[in-house]
C-alpha cells in the first residue's frame, strides 16, 4: 500500500454541478473505487485562477488516499474520473470542470512523459501547499523540503480557506 496525495481543482460548472459539487463527486468516486481507500480530505479553498484571460475562481482541495495501484495505473483512474466530469482539454491552463493531480506518491520521484512526481506545481503554488498542510503539518517532499516552509515562502496568491 502506498500513501498518495491528490490535488483537486474546479472552476467551471458541469452536469455534476457547481465546482464545489464537482469536488465532492470526485471524492466520492475515489472513495467508491475498489482499489482506493480515501483516508483524509483537506478544507476547500477558493483561489484566484492562474492562466490566460479572465477565469472564474477555483475551488481547490487535497486528498490523502491509500492504494496498491502503480503510479501510471492510478493516473489512468484519475483521468477516467476527470473524463466523467467532461473535462475540456482543448485550452492549456484554461477553465476546467475537474482537475485531478497526483501530487506525491509515497516517497517516489518519477520523471516520465505522462507523469512527474512530485507534481511540478507543488513547490510554488499556495493553492496546492495549503491543502497539503491541512492533511499533514509535518509533510515534506521526498528530497526533504518542508511543505510548511515552501508555503511560508510563497508569494500571496489570493487563496481563501472556506
Ligand atoms: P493538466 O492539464 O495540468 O492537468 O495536465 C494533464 C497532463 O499532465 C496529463 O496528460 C498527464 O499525463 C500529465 N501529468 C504529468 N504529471 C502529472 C501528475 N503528477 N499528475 C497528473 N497529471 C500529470
Amino acid at each position: 500500500m502506498q500513501m498518495v496525495y491528490i490535488g483537486l481543482g474546479s472552476n467551471l460548472s458541469g452536469t455534476m454541478g457547481e465546482p464545489k459539487e464537482q469536488l465532492e463527486q470526485a471524492l466520492k468516486a475515489l472513495e467508491n473505487h475498489s482499489q482506493i481507500t480515501l483516508v483524509n480530505v483537506s478544507s476547500n479553498y477558493k483561489t484566484k485562477a492562474i492562466g490566460p484571460g479572465s477565469q472564474p475562481d477555483y475551488i481547490n482541495a487535497a486528498a490523502l488516499i491509500k492504494t496498491q495501484l502503480e503510479p501510471l495505473a492510478l493516473l489512468d483512474q484519475l483521468q477516467l474520473i476527470e473524463q466523467k466530469h467532461e473535462r475540456e482539454r482543448s485550452i492549456h491552463w484554461g477553465a476546467r470542470t475537474l482537475d485531478l493531480d497526483m501530487l506525491m506518491y509515497g516517497t517516489l520521484t518519477i520523471e516520465m512523459p505522462r507523469l512527474t512526481i512530485p507534481h511540478p506545481r507543488i513547490r510554488d503554488r499556495a493553492f496546492v501547499l495549503a491543502p497539503l498542510l491541512d492533511l499533514d503539518p509535518n509533510l515534506s517532499l521526498p528530497e526533504g523540503q518542508s511543505i510548511a516552509k515552501l508555503l511560508a515562502n510563497c508569494p500571496e496568491q489570493g487563496i481563501f480557506k472556506l
